[in-house]
């Protein structure tokens, strides 16, 4: 048996390596630099963590792991003492006397992992330690985690992840590791240049996430969309609700409360204690609890590693798709269905136009925003396969049914996921070339007659024929386009104008007060050379079936509906156990201060209940339960697993001296 396996069943109780963790964890711990690219819950932990053990054992010393995560340090250190590996954190939550602790620990070789923020990485005492670790040979190695952050074209950029060019220019022979959940081409040549990792071996896994549902809709009154949402396909379930501004977060929170779902708010403004009980709230309530929505700004979710966060709703539209994609890869970690839902309308793409044009970046930075919010944009309007989409955005090949590589033209065969709206409910399109026509030449004449341009409603108002105050101020009842659409309705109209605009036919001046005006594309489809398609409106869609409970690779057909707050692959007589289990396991997770799944996944206390091991050698087949584990709670297992209770609750890893972060490493860009 190799290192890494030995390591992989013996410290996390796991039986085989998924997709390229193996080669990577081979790479990084024979020394080599590598650049490790999976999607959310694919397992990039391991593949800093299992290196750093092997080469702790190996003699080389303590491994760095740099993180922007403070908020959630503590947990991440604490799921691995529980497996019983030595692992801690330096970070300002610590007062003076715990960091000289943990310093003289790590100095003395106790210490296989240590967590930072990049900041402090910065900081003259920090890096004179690592220097002396240097020159003793005990420094073993570079992690550094969301990686995505050291790029400006990321969505999470962080300026202090620019520093950490410093680890290759002072400690040139220790190995780096750099994981990130989301990178496009461009993010990740920039990092490879920012970070000189040329020479580091790529592990670039499939980003699909087969068990996520991806819906797009059309907002209409989005609150009670979301509610309609929430109370149809996910009562009782835990979920994240994003919204753009603080202002909305706490609205939104309020009206769910009101409406009976219990939900939390969280953004940047907020008080920091408050934050941080909010999201311990939501982390600790495990299957089976008092489950929350949280209500949040983008400042919630990175490294949120909650497994059973069931959906994750957008109540206004991201800024682009690797934010949306990352943000719905916070559902459904433990790879059960989960829904990702968005609301977005031609308000959404006219303010996050705005922000790009308003910020004070320079014109390539704006070029790229905006082409990465048309993409989105497409994403929001297509009527194909939305994860087909996703996937080729992230330069994944995606193939057609009969095994081709998929091409949009007519009468190819299209691919179906079977699990995203437009796969499940095919949309029903409308030829709106004629519509678009007369749009664009509406606009057009505006701009003639009055020289200046007018924003969507009032377009809307001359193409429909409305008799308002504004069209008698601007004389526009005599244009000759006043009245040519009163057969579409508002809402088809505003399908049309956002079409235009993701297609670039059309661009929002949001120096001039969000007004319409024509681009170079404008021409082609006045012309009818280019034939625009609309969904129609969602009104008529008719439910879809609610998600189910496990998605099957390959079957697109749901399963019997999910039992509430049971797994549904629990046998009859193991669901008794398996909430003795449950219920031992919270007890457990607040003695530790620990949320519940750091303990034992909800997956592990399943295979538990189902097989009912009577002994030790029994219960240590079972995924998830490493040495560690075995012997501090096997015994407590084993009797609950025979019917009697369990001894006081005993072991596990050490309090860790906790208090609430002053900073949760980063703030939301609005
Ligand atoms: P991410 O890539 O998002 O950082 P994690 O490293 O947190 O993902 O892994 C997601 C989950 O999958 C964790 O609960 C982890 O314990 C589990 N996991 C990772 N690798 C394996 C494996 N080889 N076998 C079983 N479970 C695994
Ligand atoms: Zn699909």
């Amino acid at each position: 048996m190799s290192i890494s396996h030995a390591i992989l069943s013996e410290i996390f109780g796991y039986h085989a390596f998924r997709g390229h963790q193996e080669a990577a964890i081979a790479h990084v711990t024979a020394g080599g630099d590598a650049l490790v690219l999976m999607p959310t819950g694919g397992g990039k932990s391991l593949c800093y963590q299992i290196p750093a053990i092997a080469r702790a054992r190996a003699g080389h010393g303590v491994a760095i792991v740099v993180s922007p995560l403070i908020a959630l340090m503590h947990d991440q250190v604490g799921a691995l003492q529980e497996a019983g590996v030595h692992a801690d954190f330096l970070n300002s939550t610590l007062d003076s006397t715990q960091a000289a602790d943990v310093e003289k620990r790590m100095f003395s070789g106790a210490i296989t992992l240590l967590y930072v923020a990049p900041e402090r990485l910065n900081t003259p005492r920090f890096l004179a330690l690592l220097t002396s670790l240097y020159e003793r040979n005990q420094l073993s190695m570079f992690a550094i985690d969301e990686v995505h952050c050291v790029s400006q074209w990321g969505h999470d950029f962080r300026p202090e992840y620019r520093s950490l060019t410093l680890l290759h220019e002072r400690f040139p022979n220790v190995p780096r590791v750099a994981l990130t959940a989301t990178a496009d081409a461009l993010t990740r040549s920039d990092i490879v240049e920012r970070l000189e990792l040329q020479s580091a071996a790529q592990y670039v896994s499939s980003f699909d996430r087969p068990n996520i549902r991806y819906k797009i809709v059309e907002k209409v009154d989005a609150r009670k969309q979301l509610l309609k949402f929430i109370q149809s396909e996910h009562a009782g379930d835990a979920g994240i609700v994003y919204c753009q501004s603080r202002k909305k977060v706490e609205e939104t929170s309020a009206y769910l409360e009101e409406q009976g779902i219990h939900s939390l708010p969280y953004h940047a403004g907020l008080d920091m204690q408050l934050r941080q009980a909010n999201q311990d709230a939501f982390l600790r309530t495990e299957l089976g609890e008092d489950n929350i929505v949280m209500v949040a700004t983008i400042a919630f979710g990175m490294g949120i590693d909650k497994p059973n966060v069931r959906f994750v709703a957008h109540l206004d539209m991201p800024k682009n798709i690797e934010g949306y994609y990352q943000e719905t890869g916070r559902a459904g970690r433990d790879g059960e269905s989960a829904n990702a839902w968005m609301a977005y309308g031609l308000q959404d793409v006219v303010n996050q136009r705005r922000m790009i044009d308003e910020s004070p970046a320079n014109d390539a930075y704006k070029t790229v925003m905006r082409g990465k919010l048309e993409a989105l944009l497409g994403l929001a309007e297509a009527t194909d396969c939305r994860r087909a989409r996703l996937l080729r955005y992230f330069g994944q090949e995606v193939l057609a049914g009969d095994g081709n590589p998929e091409s949009l033209g007519a009468g190819q065969p299209r691919y179906t996921c079977g699990n995203c709206d437009n796969c499940l409910t095919p949309a029903v399109v409308w030829d709106a070339t004629e519509a678009a026509r007369k749009a664009l030449s509406c606009i057009y004449r505006v701009q003639q007659s009055t020289g200046i341009g007018f924003g969507a409603g009032h377009i809307m108002d001359i193409l429909r024929g409305k008799k308002t105050d504004k069209m008698a101020q601007f004389g526009h009842e005599s244009l000759s386009t006043f009245g040519i659409g009163a057969d579409i309705s508002e809402q088809q109209w505003r399908s049309v104008l956002r079409q235009l605009i993701a297609i670039g036919a059309l661009r929002v001046d949001a120096q001039a007060f969000n007004t319409l005006a024509l681009t170079d594309m404008s021409r082609a489809v006045l012309k009818g050379e280019i034939a625009i398609e609309v969904r129609e409106s969602a009104k008529a869609a008719a439910p879809e079936p609610r998600a189910a409970k496990r998605y099957k690779s390959g079957s697109a057909t749901p399963d019997a509906t999910k039992p509430k707050m049971l797994p549904a692959d629990l046998s009859v007589d193991a669901q008794e156990r398996f909430m003795a289990l449950k219920a031992w396991r919270t007890e457990v997770a607040k003695e530790h201060n620990l949320p519940a799944y750091v303990i034992f996944h909800d997956a592990t206390l399943v295979a538990i209940a189902n097989s009912a091991p009577q002994n030790q050698q029994a219960l240590s087949q079972i995924s998830g339960l490493g040495a560690r584990k075995l012997a501090t709670y096997g015994d407590d297992v084993l009797r609950i697993v025979a019917g009697s209770a369990p001894k006081a609750v005993s072991g596990g890893a050490d309090a860790h001296a906790y208090e609430t972060s002053d900073d949760t490493g980063y703030e939301e860009q609005i």
